[in-house]
């Protein structure tokens, strides 16, 4: 059922490649105003789930709804949504201000508009200062940012990006990140996100949905996905975490590291469950509940936080820098029960 009548609607979309199903039967609502991303490691198919959406691939079958039209058939130009791409495809021998034109160029749209619209998108992207100058003479993270303003002068209903930050430097990714999440919430438009970098898609969505091997596995916002990760590759993709297989019976999960109690009672018998490394504490002494007694086995200093490793396990913790272990003390590790997370596989 289709809830917001302004958004983008995905219904039943298949896609093979021979004998690859790179998409199957992936059926989704993104609401109009939202930053939606599409996260998954490389080969799952959202790339080319983004392609369908932006008309460069025809799905085998399915429609694409957007604003209650059915565009399933519409070729990419006359769609409303616009694609940035990983390599930007900037043309190196235009300047910034006839790149970003070029688009508007070609549909004859008048010039004194066409010079408005481009000094507003210049200036959101704080590029005012630079329309003459040539991409080869602007760093990786300017030209993201003139990829952003020539996909946004031509105000799309929907912007697509493909893996728009993959080629800057890590720190200037962040950077870019924050500005990116600004910038959409600041326009209200609809933002649809391809990557596979899990932070980036924890900073910057509104909704996510965790592709592997063409299914959509789970979808909802950062907090739903990280805090309550359906399975075991959903967990494991979006951040750390210690998973313990056990058996459940008398209300108690036995599992090899011992007994312990969950808030939630698993609908299996044999099963396993997910405990972030930042959700256990590191006691002096026994908690009131499930407390297991460990020994440190491996300290990693990561600049905001050391990593502990702790048998028996191995179990992960994420502990700040201003607490300090030394490998062999012998502690009580408190894996609460309201941060143990059932999964269903
Ligand atoms: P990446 O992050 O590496 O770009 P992705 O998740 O975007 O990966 P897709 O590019 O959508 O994945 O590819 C999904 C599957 O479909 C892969 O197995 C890929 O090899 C296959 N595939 C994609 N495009 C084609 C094509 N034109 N011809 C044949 N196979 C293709």
């Amino acid at each position: 059922m289709i809830t917001d009548k302004k958004g983008l609607y995905l219904s039943g979309i298949n896609k093979t490649y021979g004998q690859v199903e790179a998409v199957k039967d992936v059926t989704l609502e993104i609401k109009s105003g939202e930053f939606f991303t599409l996260l998954g490691p490389s080969g799952c198919g959202k790339t080319t789930l983004l392609r369908m959406i932006a008309g460069l691939e025809l799905q085998d079958s399915g429609s694409v709804i957007l604003e209650d039209q059915d565009i399933t058939r519409l070729p990419a130009i006359k769609r409303q949504i616009n694609t940035v791409f990983q390599s930007y495809a900037l043309f190196p021998h235009l300047n910034i201000f006839e790149n970003i034109a070029f688009g508007l160029r070609s549909r004859k749209i008048p010039e004194k508009e066409i010079k408005t619209r481009v000094q507003k998108s210049l200036d959101m992207l704080e590029l005012g200062s630079m329309p003459k100058r040539y991409p080869h003479q602007l760093s990786g993270g300017q030209n993201q940012r003139v990829a952003l303003a020539r996909a946004l002068v031509n105000e799309p209903k929907v912007l697509l990006l493909d893996e728009p930050m993959s080629a800057l430097d890590a720190k200037l990714r962040a950077q870019v990140q924050v500005e990116l999440r600004r910038l959409q919430q600041k326009l209200g438009q609809t933002f649809i996100l391809v990557t596979h970098d899990q932070d980036e898609a924890l900073v910057v969505s509104d909704r996510i949905a965790v592709m592997k091997d063409g299914e959509i596995i789970q979808f909802g916002t950062p907090e739903e996905v990280y805090d309550f990760p359906k399975n075991k590759f959903v967990a494991e993709f979006l951040g750390a975490a210690n998973l313990l297989a056990g058996r459940f019976h008398d209300g108690v999960f036995h599992t090899d590291i011992g007994p312990l109690d969950l808030d939630v009672p698993p609908p299996w018998e044999h099963g396993v469950i997910a405990i972030r490394p930042e959700w256990i504490n590191v006691l002096d002494t026994k908690p009131d509940k499930n407390g297991i007694r460990a020994k440190v086995s491996e300290i990693i200093y990561r600049g905001t936080n050391r990593d502990l490793w702790f048998e028996p396990g191995p179990i992960r913790v994420r502990s700040s820098t201003y607490k300090h272990f030394k490998i062999g003390d012998e502690l009580w590790l408190e894996l609460a029960p309201k941060e143990l997370v059932v999964l269903n596989e």
